[in-house]
């Protein structure tokens, strides 16, 4: 079990820099997931941290201990990749064993952990196999065997369900969930995908072109994304942004948007006139009865049984709506849209922070 701090971390490949200087400490025990787009840093950073890769300024600490100059095999960690690169003249045991035999453990002891391992990942009547008789999710697990019997102060995952299909990596995700209740091994779990973030993780780190827009809990980033750009990334489907004006006075406050006036939750930071984005998720916008609301022209309906997708026009801009059971609605029709005021967002336009509570 670890505490891992990184502390103003930078990198730079060249005169190219692709870390900004980013600081965040991790728990002992806890699952924090680095979340953003392709090519924004995730792996570069947890590489460093795993020593695989050179940091060019700032401090990574295991336990409170500066790491910066200790090789990667002395840092006590394992990692799981996305390409599980089992050894394909192996069976899964000795697959598993082979980090333990290189560092000469007790044989013994080595039968003992990969047993246990194989029992924590349903992997016991497999151990005799080889790789290529084994299907895709079964190699990730042995995968993770091979980390497991380590017993390592702290876990990497970089996109390690990527090559799975959808099904599987639904299962997979809960697996290494549970394995983490189980072990409460410190976890770094890098991931471009959101809802895999969202269902993991203790905490997320939301990354993108190399900083760190906003470190939250699941929810505390979903209710309360701290700007624009960790407001459409977490949320599925991304949240309605529209530009518009803030107009009114405090309890009066509106936002003026694709000609129409908006709700906002109350305390508002900032002046009337001032340029803003308006926002609401799918799911916080109801369908109003007998007329009343906000006017919105029907597009497309997508009924998908226990929900109604639909897209909406407004004024110039166009919401999705997402309707708890099933609706009459038609394309071309006009329907009235509820928004209750304290499920709305507000951002400023310049620089995209939150302005509401
Ligand atoms: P992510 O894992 O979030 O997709 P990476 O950490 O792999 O992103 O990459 C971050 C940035 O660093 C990208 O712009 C990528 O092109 C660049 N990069 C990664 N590895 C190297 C390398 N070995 N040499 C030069 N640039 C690299
Ligand atoms: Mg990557």
């Amino acid at each position: 079990m670890a505490t891992v701090s990184f502390r103003k971390i930078e990198k730079a490949y060249g005169k190219v820099k692709v870390i900004h200087g980013i600081g965040f400490d991790i728990a002992d025990g806890e699952f924090v997931v680095l979340v953003g787009p392709s090519g924004c840093g995730k792996s570069t950073l947890l590489r460093m941290l795993a020593g695989l890769e050179e940091i060019s300024g700032g401090e990574i600490l295991i336990d409170s201990k500066v790491v910066n100059e200790l090789e990667s095999k002395d840092r006590d960690i394992a990692m799981v990749f996305q390409s599980y690169a089992l050894y394909p003249h192996m069976t899964v045991r000795d697959n598993m064993a082979f980090s333990l035999k290189l560092r000469r453990a007790d044989p013994k002891l080595t039968d003992e952990r990969v047993n246990d391992a194989a029992r924590i990942l349903n992997l016991d009547a497999l151990l005799d196999r080889f790789p290529r008789e084994l299907s895709g999710g079964q190699r990730q697990r042995v995968a993770m065997g091979r980390a497991i019997v380590r017993d390592p102060k702290v876990f990497l995952f970089d996109e390690p369900l990527s090559n799975l299909d959808a099904k599987l990596r639904v299962a997979m995700r809960a697996e290494i969930k549970a394995l983490h209740q189980r072990l409460k091994t410190t976890t770094v779990y890098v991931t471009h995908d959101q809802i895999e973030a969202m269902t993991m993780a203790d905490r997320i780190v939301v990354m993108h072109d190399g900083i760190v827009e906003q470190i939250g809990t699941p929810l505390e980033l979903y209710d309360r994304p701290g700007n624009l750009f960790v407001a459409q990334f977490i949320g599925s489907p991304a949240m309605n942004v529209i530009a518009g004006t803030l107009r009114g006075a405090n309890a009066s406050t509106v936002v003026e948007a694709a000609d129409t006036r908006w709700p906002v939750p109350p305390q508002i930071g900032g002046a009337a006139g001032r340029s803003v984005h308006y926002g609401i998720r799918p799911g916080d916008i109801h369908l109003a009865p007998n007329g009343q609301g906000i006017a919105a022209k029907v597009i497309v309906v997508e009924p998908t049984g226990a929900e109604t997708e639909l897209l909406l026009q407004v004024g110039d801009a166009q919401l999705i709506a997402v309707i708890h059971g099933r609706t009459a609605a038609q394309p071309d029709e006009t329907v009235h849209l509820a928004i209750d005021p304290a499920k709305a967002h507000v951002f400023d336009s310049a620089s995209g922070k939150r302005l509401s509570q």
